[in-house]
This record gives C-alpha cells, structure tokens and sequence, in this order.
C-alpha cells in the first residue's frame, strides 16, 4: 500500500552537535540537491524494476513522491538528471520561487517508449530569493574523436544574492552520463571533455559539478573528476571516517532477459565540489541497504530507483 516517503536527516561534517534539518540561508550556506529522479518513460515500460509494486510507478501516484523529495530539502539548487516532467516540476517550483532550465538528450531512449512524456534530459532550478543565473550552457558531451554522444550537461554560472556571500559567484553543473558497465570508456570521454570545457567555461569560479555518472568510484571518468586540475573532492567521502564512497546511490532489482533476477547495489551518482572553494557543512544521510530491502527502489516509499545526495556548501572564498 502507499507509503510515507522515505526521510533521512543530515550528518553535520564539521562535527558540532545536534541535527539539523533545515538550512539556514542566512549564515551563507548553499543547499545543493543532486537527484536522478527517473524518468516516467522508462519506469513504466523498459526498465524492468519486477520487485516494485505497479500502483508504486503509477504517475498518479509518484508525481507527489518526486515534488515531495524535492520540496522536504529545500534547496537552493536541485541539479536534476531523467527529467521528462520538466513543465510538471516547473510549474510547482515556480510557484516557490524558483526558476529553472531543461536540457533533452538528442535521442532520448523515453521516445521510444509507448505513452511517453517527450524526451528526457537534465534539468537546473535554483532559487532566485538566493541566486541569479548569470549565464548557462547546454552541453551536448562529446567524444575524443569529437563526434556528440547522446549524453548532456547543463552548466549554469550564478551570483548569490542573498546573505553573507552576496555578490559572489559559483559554477554549478548536472551531468547524466551514459549507462550501462560496458560503455566505461564512452563514460571517460564524456568526463574528460566536461572536464576541460569547464577548465574553460567555470575558469576559477567555485565550482560544482552533480551527476548520475554510471560509474563505480574505482572507473576512469570518476578518477578523471577527482585528479582534475579543478581541484573537486567528492562530498560524499566525508561521510566516512575512511574517505570512501557510501556503499550505495542506486539500489534496485531488474528482471533479466533469461528471466532471472539483476540486482544493482552501487554508488554511481556523485556531487563534487572545489575543496579550496567551498567547505562542505553537512550531507543528507543515506539509508543502509537493509532499510531499502525486500523491495529496493524504486518503492511506495522512495520513487526513483537512485536516491537524492544533498549538501550544504559554504563560500569560503
Ligand atoms: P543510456 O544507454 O545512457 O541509458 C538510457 C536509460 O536506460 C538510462 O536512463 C538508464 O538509467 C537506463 N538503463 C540503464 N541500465 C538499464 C538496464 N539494464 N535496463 C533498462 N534500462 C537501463 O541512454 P542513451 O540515450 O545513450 O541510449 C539511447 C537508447 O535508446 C539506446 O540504448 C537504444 O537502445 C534506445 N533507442 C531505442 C530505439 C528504438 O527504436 N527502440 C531507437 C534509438 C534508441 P540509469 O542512468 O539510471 O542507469
Ligand atoms: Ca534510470
């Protein structure tokens, strides 16, 4: 049966006491979300999610779930990955203060899907009582050879307007890169071109840079990200005394085509940030895969099958 969403608290890195829950604006910080909220076009058809109830993938049902994600956190900018509700989620954001811009892959895999919403693609808002976009690109990532590849980006420059770091000004990013284990190299291409398009574009603004990267912390593109002259540190490291990813950022069962099960328990979604730039004050916690089983995600209680990062970054430059 329908269930409560699921919702986590937040790990305070610098290690002062007390939960905190809200973000408070006012001492500068910025509340970053990345989210590969899955696209509609896909769950409801081709991504063979067998273990997650049908009522669960319903839009009727998980157009509430989504806004409901995006709207406990509050944060200053959700960098958005299978967006194919963009005019859905616009249109509620707008309502509370926030803008925002779409990006279609060239050949969105939701076209070919029956009863679809139109492409998907990556998607940016940011709260304009907080920020205002200065300038943006949409990035279509390309290859070595120099051909497009059917991945996008979105890179926005804003100017923070409100509060102790008014008038300063950042980069952010969302990014999907391709999927699937296979397409590795593909993936490092993708990396290695955002990589120096923003070595250009982002110059030696703070930068950061969210996306579903379908890569495991130990594959080339996501060494690309973390040995980058951009100087970034993968927020989410901090959450362990060891420096290492959180063991999961997707957490989902497929059925396979021999009719067996595919489970898919890894991190491939990160959020990066220039360490020399901002300092990193607090993370949204992750669950433990024991809380997300028997069913995995997606879930009456979670409606995509990756769950949503968050940090709260602070300007200390
Ligand atoms: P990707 O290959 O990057 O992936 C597309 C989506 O599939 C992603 O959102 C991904 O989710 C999801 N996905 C990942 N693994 C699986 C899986 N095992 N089973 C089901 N879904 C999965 O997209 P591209 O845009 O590069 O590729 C376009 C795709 O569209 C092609 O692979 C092609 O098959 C399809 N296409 C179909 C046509 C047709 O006529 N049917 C014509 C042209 C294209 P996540 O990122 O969360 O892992
Ligand atoms: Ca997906």
């Amino acid at each position: 049966n329908p269930a409560p969403l699921l919702v986590r608290g937040f790990t305070n890195i610098d290690q002062s006491p007390g939960d905190y829950q809200q973000p408070d604006f006012s001492d500068g910080n910025i509340r970053i979300m990345q989210w590969n909220l899955l696209a509609q076009g896909l769950c409801q058809t081709s991504d063979g999610f067998i273990l997650c109830p049908t009522g669960a993938l319903n839009w009727d049902f998980r157009q509430y779930h989504l806004l409901e994600e995006l709207l406990t956190y509050q944060a200053s900018i959700y960098c958005l990955q299978e967006v194919d509700h963009f005019d859905y989620i616009k249109s509620t954001l707008n309502q509370l203060g926030y803008d925002g811009i779409f990006h279609p892959k060239p050949d969105s895999p939701c076209l070919y899907q029956p009863d679809n919403y139109g492409p998907d693609g990556c998607a940016i808002f940011w709260s304009k009582a907080q920020l205002e976009l200065v300038s943006h690109n949409n990035l279509v990532l390309r290859r070595l050879c120099g051909t497009e590849s059917n991945q996008v980006a979105i890179i926005c420059q804003f100017k923070v307007v409100s509060g102790p770091s008014a008038g300063k000004e950042f980069v952010c990013v969302t990014t999907h890169l391709k999927a699937k284990k296979h397409h590795a190299e593909l993936r490092s291409q993708q990396g290695l071109y955002l990589e120096q398009t923003l070595r250009e574009k982002a110059r030696d603004l703070p930068l950061v840079v969210c996306g579903d990267f379908n890569a495991d912390p130990d594959e080339t593109v996501v060494e690309v990200m973390k040995k980058s002259q951009l100087n970034l540190l993968s927020a989410y490291t901090l959450l362990s005394s060891s420096g290492q990813e959180p063991p999961l950022t997707t957490c989902k069962v497929r059925g396979s085509k021999k009719g067996g099960q595919e489970e898919s328990v890894h991190t491939i979604d990160y959020l990066f940030f220039s360490k020399d730039k901002f300092q990193c004050v607090r993370l949204l916690e992750m669950p433990l895969e024991e809380q997300l089983r028997p069913n995995f995600l997606p879930s009456y209680a979670y409606p995509s099958d990756h769950l949503s990062l968050a940090a709260d970054l602070k300007l200390i430059v």
